[in-house]
């Protein structure tokens, strides 16, 4: 008998971790940072977590053994199956045994190891000698005796992927992160239909817009962010996440419409540089004509950081100083001492383009981000559309795949899922954390 258990990502947004096992094959659908568990005992930097001890503890990190690379037991788990790169789905590989197998889109293997190449090195966050295996949808992966079917889906980064899985005692389906009113529903519309044709018994479901659900497309996105643009005088700052292509083009869109190029940061810039070589993604090039590469000023430059700087198009804090109603600048708030160079003149704006006040990958404080915005006079605009599916549309997708059993999953509302979602064919389950419940 197949079976599943939910570590995390129940009664909370992220942290997804989802233990399948079968005839004695294990494998993990997701391995994600959980920022509600980590936070209930941290406060970084002052309070970081130092050691998987701690972690694993305080119940941050499920107690499963076989699983991590500080613990001497032998390796138990046959592969790791990761939906997208938000590190709430992906985070915590750092802490695998490296023999386990990680597979995942060739979109993610890339944004993950480019992550990591930009990063400070830190033990929550070490993703070197990591075996990925990559998949694309139409694939068929055999773990065991549970087999993969991997099915793209549109959600707010690049190479998102849900999940139809045969195990021997049933099929299981899974969301990940998905949506349909992005740029490329057609792709979420393949993963509904294809397990439409075939009915899962259990579909874990994300229902992360519970409350206060916001209707709006990534279409409006852009024609919003092209109004701001061309009303601005000063200069545009713009905050939004940089594995998120379709919001890039979004910017550059507004940026070329209103006579101004966007300055991308360096980390972008690399990322892009790598996501380049994927042929299914299209990415923006770096240096096309519409884009500039933003050098923050410091001493010393990391290796990747080196391969940009001799670019023809790159830029700075001086250089944006002087043609301010020529550019949309990328800037988040780790970026604002730039600021202090740039002193943006009257009539700039800044965009956030995030979830408001935090997003997936990083928390911002915002009383902080609010008044270096009042000490330079730049109103806050708030220009964003979810990645997550909205409550009805989710209904009528589950109505029409129609799966035996629904677990609401990656949600801080799970009884008002379960309640929403009643009176389809399917049996509604409110799953509990780290119980084992079978397929
Ligand atoms: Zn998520
Ligand atoms: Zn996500």
């Amino acid at each position: 008998m197949a079976s599943i258990t939910l570590y995390d990502g129940v009664d909370q947004i992220g942290g997804n971790k989802f233990l399948i096992q079968d005839h004695g094959t294990k494998i993990f659908l997701d391995f994600g940072m959980s920022f509600g568990s980590r936070s209930k005992f941290y406060d970084p930097p002052f309070l970081s977590p130092r050691s998987c001890n701690g972690l694993l503890e305080l119940g941050v990190l499920p107690k499963v053994n076989g699983t991590y690379r500080f613990d001497d037991s032998e390796t138990e788990i046959d592969g790791v199956i990761l939906s997208h790169a938000h590190l709430d789905h992906s985070g915590y590989i750092s802490f695998l045994k490296r023999d386990i197998p990680v597979y995942c889109g060739e979109t993610t293997a890339t944004i993950l190891k480019g992550l990591s190449e930009m990063r400070a090195p830190s033990f929550e966050q070490d993703f070197s000698d990591i075996e990925f295996r990559t998949f694309r949808t139409g694939d068929k992966v055999r773990i065991g005796s549970i087999e993969l079917e991997p099915i793209h889906v549109d959600h707010s980064v690049a190479g998102a992927y849900g999940f139809n899985i045969h195990t021997s005692s049933g099929t299981l389906a899974y969301t990940g992160d998905l949506r349909v009113h992005g740029t490329k529903n057609s792709m979420t519309e393949d993963f509904r239909n294809r397990l439409a044709e075939d009915p899962p018994d259990l579909m874990l479901c994300e229902g992360t817009n519970t409350t206060g659900a916001t209707v709006s497309t990534e279409a409006e996105v852009a024609s919003k962010l092209d109004a701001i643009t061309r009303s601005a005088r000063g200069l545009v700052m713009a905050d939004f996440s940089r594995t998120d292509i379709d919001r890039l083009r979004s910017f550059i869109q507004a940026a070329s419409n209103n006579g101004r190029k966007l300055a991308i940061s360096m980390r972008q810039a690399y990322l892009l540089s790598l996501l380049k070589n994927d042929p299914h993604l299209d990415v923006p090039d770096i240096g096309g004509e519409d884009i500039l590469i933003f050098r923050k000023n410091k001493k010393r430059y990391m290796k990747w950081e080196q391969t940009l700087l001799d670019l023809p198009n790159i830029t700075d804090s001086s250089l944006v100083a002087a043609m301010q109603n020529k550019v949309v600048l990328a800037a988040s708030f780790y970026d604002f001492e730039e600021l202090i160079e740039i002193d943006p003149v009257a009539g700039s704006v800044f965009v956030l383009s995030t979830s408001e006040p935090f997003n997936e990958e990083m928390q911002i404080d915002f009383d902080r981000l609010t008044a270096w915005l009042d000490h330079y006079g730049v109103p806050q605009y708030h220009v964003h559309v979810s990645g997550h599916i909205m409550p009805l549309q989710l209904r009528e997708m589950l109505e029409q795949i129609s799966p035996k059993k629904i677990y609401p999953i990656h949600t801080e509302n799970p009884d008002l899922c379960r309640r929403f979602l009643s009176g389809l064919k399917s049996k509604v389950v409110r799953p509990e954390k780290a119980k084992e419940y079978n397929i």
